[in-house]
């Protein structure tokens, strides 16, 4: 099934309109890109899934299956719905996959020069119109997209963790970004059932602005003797009514990536407040990244989790 991103004006110049997305490129198979690759499949589009690592692309199929059969056993969707999207996903190391793709959307690892590298590896792939999208959770989409050859249709589409059952996507435009990109982006949120908050390009956007500095605090007051890890985390849960506790929410965002968005309000806003803990990096130095790595402020190796301070 094709889907058809309407023009907002359908007598505008073929410049204006928002183009057609039928087919979307998904960089990294980590978290975020299996589950953007999932609601895009759910929605009827066809999925390209690069990564550098091919075990990374293998995890990725069998996570996508896995949390598809929840949808299946909640009553979402039927086995059907979660056979026909798995067949509309391809995975690929090359990039000449992306050769038919209207949107890429980049999910690399939080880091600009990666995100970079990505980019200039790719654009020689990609068809003029192709839309190129960052989910990054921190850098300026301005910076990204200036970067590329196409700053005009580069946009941020910061998508939540986890994807399939978090409803916002933050829209992020860079100072070039066209108005059809946006209205294509707006566009494929809607036909994915999310819902669209559009963030000025500053750093961290709207939602990692406010959330990082609280979790950065709450190893703070790890790092200090205030509370253990499980006194922070009831603390939050039962006394300002948080799902989840600060550093559970840490482990599960990924340590790496929660110090990455700290370093670039840190640095992009040039405010001391928000100086990463020592404590976050100490962690991030020993490769306790949280729950994708089995350890972080959790052992995830325990069953129940065992708190590690
Ligand atoms: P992750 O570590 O789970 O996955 C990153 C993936 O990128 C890995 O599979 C890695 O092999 C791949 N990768 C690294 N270099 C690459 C390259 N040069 N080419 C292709 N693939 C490469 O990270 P994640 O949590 O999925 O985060 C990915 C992006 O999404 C980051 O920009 C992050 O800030 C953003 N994000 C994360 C969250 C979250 O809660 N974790 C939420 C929203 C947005």
């Amino acid at each position: 099934m094709n889907i058809t991103v309407k023009p907002a004006d359908s007598t505008a110049p073929a410049s204006l309109q928002a183009p057609v997305i039928a087919t979307v490129g998904v960089v990294g198979a980590g978290q975020m890109g299996n589950g953007i690759s999932h609601v895009c499949a759910i929605a009827g589009l066809t999925v390209v899934l690069l990564d550098v690592k091919a075990d990374a692309l293998d995890r990725a199929m069998a996570a996508m299956s896995k949390n598809m059969d929840r949808q299946v056993n909640r009553g979402l969707i039927s086995a059907e719905d979660k056979l026909e999207a798995l067949a509309r996903i391809t995975t690929t190391t090359d990039y000449a996959g992306f050769a038919d793709c209207d949107l890429v959307i980049e999910a690399a690892t939080e880091k600009e020069d990666v995100k970079r590298a990505v980019y200039k590896a790719m654009i020689p792939h990609l068809k003029p119109s192709c839309i190129l999208a960052s989910n990054t959770s921190s850098i300026s989409i301005t910076r990204l997209g200036a970067s590329t050859d196409r700053p005009e249709k580069f946009i941020g589409i910061h998508f939540m963790n986890p994807v399939p059952v978090m409803k916002l996507i933050e829209v992020i435009r860079g100072i070039a970004t066209d108005e059809p990109t946006f209205q294509a982006t707006q566009t494929l949120a809607a036909k994915l059932g999310k819902t669209t908050a559009v963030s000025e390009d500053f750093p961290a956007f709207i939602v990692n602005r406010i959330l990082v500095p609280m979790i950065n605090e709450a190893v703070y007051a790890l790092y200090e003797g205030v509370g253990s890890v499980v006194s922070i985390d009831t603390a939050m849960k039962l006394g300002a009514n948080h799902p989840m506790g600060p550093l559970e929410l840490a482990d599960f965002i990924g340590l790496d990536t929660c110090l990455s968005i700290m370093q670039v309000l840190y640095e992009g806003l040039s405010d001391s407040k928000y100086r990463p803990c020592p404590l976050l990096v100490k962690y991030v130095e020993a490769g306790w990244l949280g729950r994708k790595s089995g350890r972080g402020f959790y052992d995830y190796t325990q069953t129940p989790a065992r708190p590690t301070r």
